[in-house]
């Protein structure tokens, strides 16, 4: 660990839906998580239905940040550049800065409301929540956050159609065809880490 940041345990929220415990292993490689300071990434998708309670993890998943790289590598260069200037046009860092310096140790704060657009977690039907971890710690660089549905598709409609179809292979390769066949839309993993 660099010492320079701080880290806390992983919060309940990052922990698997299935097994209710720590993601252990690399969704792509397999490879062990938990060991010291092995840096990886969870990400989460939920979605949660209007009048209900009830929410539903739609996909989950930790990836080591060698698997992370080398699919981000993959991933054309227009697409890359479209994601960076997405982030740079939408986020307003210094709000960003502010939240998080005034939460030091609590980045539940940090998913209150979307990164990009500022809605509350609470008025959102669809949004996915990302996490930089180091063994079984939270890194607290720049994660976690929260991007919601409308978000995650506005970065979508900028990234080119071979993008979202490597997308949508991982998601297939992963989690199968999506479980809602009503739905007009697979809820799309979209690659931000
Ligand atoms: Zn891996």
């Amino acid at each position: 660990m660099d010492g320079k940041h701080s880290h806390i345990d992983i919060p309940k929220a990052f922990y698997s839906f299935s097994t209710g415990a720590l993601f252990d292993r690399c969704l792509e490689c397999e490879m062990y998580l938990l060991d010291g300071d092995t840096e990886y990434f969870i990400e989460k998708a939920i979605k949660k239905y209007e009048g209900f309670d009830a929410q539903d993890v739609i996909f989950e998943y930790a990836i080591c940040i060698q698997c992370a790289e080398r699919m981000r590598n993959s991933m054309s260069k227009a697409s890359q550049q479209s994601i960076q200037q997405y982030f740079m046009d939408n986020v307003d860092l210094l709000k960003r800065m502010e939240i998080m310096q005034s939460n030091p140790n609590n980045p539940e704060t940090w998913m209150d409301k979307c990164l990009i657009k500022g809605e509350r977690k609470s008025g959102l039907n669809e949004y996915q929540i990302y996490a930089h971890c180091n063994g079984s710690k939270l890194n607290l660089t720049q994660m976690p956050y929260l991007v919601s549905g409308a978000a995650l598709e506005e970065i979508s409609a900028v990234l080119s159609p071979e993008t979202l179809d490597e997308f949508d292979d991982f998601s297939r390769r992963h989690f199968g065809p999506p479980p809602e066949l009503a739905e007009p839309l697979p809820f799309r993993r979209v690659m931000l880490i």
